[in-house]
């Protein structure tokens, strides 16, 4: 299972949840240059660990485990895991550990 970052991120995208995330893995940050460029911040499913630290900070409510996301949302499942196929690449997932690196 993972969490998953769903429509209500889009327009507040405030980065509560990446300073609350124990192993970093909500991107893109504010330091990377893909974080202007995206309307909302993603969860790497890889990464996440399920502890749930990110739920209670995000001011929208936005975050959900995957079993709790409103069926409305589904779509936003394959959205945040697409953070892995943009690895490497000008875009989101390039701040990644580079020991995830797919390149
Ligand atoms: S559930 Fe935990 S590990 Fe997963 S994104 Fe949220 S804070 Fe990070
Ligand atoms: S705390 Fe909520 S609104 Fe803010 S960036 Fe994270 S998911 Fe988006």
């Amino acid at each position: 299972m993972t969490y998953v970052i769903a429509e209500p991120c889009i327009g507040t995208k405030d980065t509560a949840c990446v300073d609350a995330c124990p192993v970093d893995c909500i991107h893109p940050k504010k330091d990377s240059p893909a974080h202007a460029e995206e309307e909302m911040l993603y969860i790497d499913p890889v990464e996440c660990i399920d502890c749930g630290a990110c739920v209670p900070v995000c001011p929208v409510s936005a975050i959900f485990a995957l079993d709790d996301l409103p069926e409305k949302w589904a779509s936003f499942t394959e959205r945040n895991a697409k953070l892995l196929g943009f690895h490497g690449t000008e875009g989101v997932g390039s701040d990644r550990p580079a020991h995830l690196s797919l390149a």
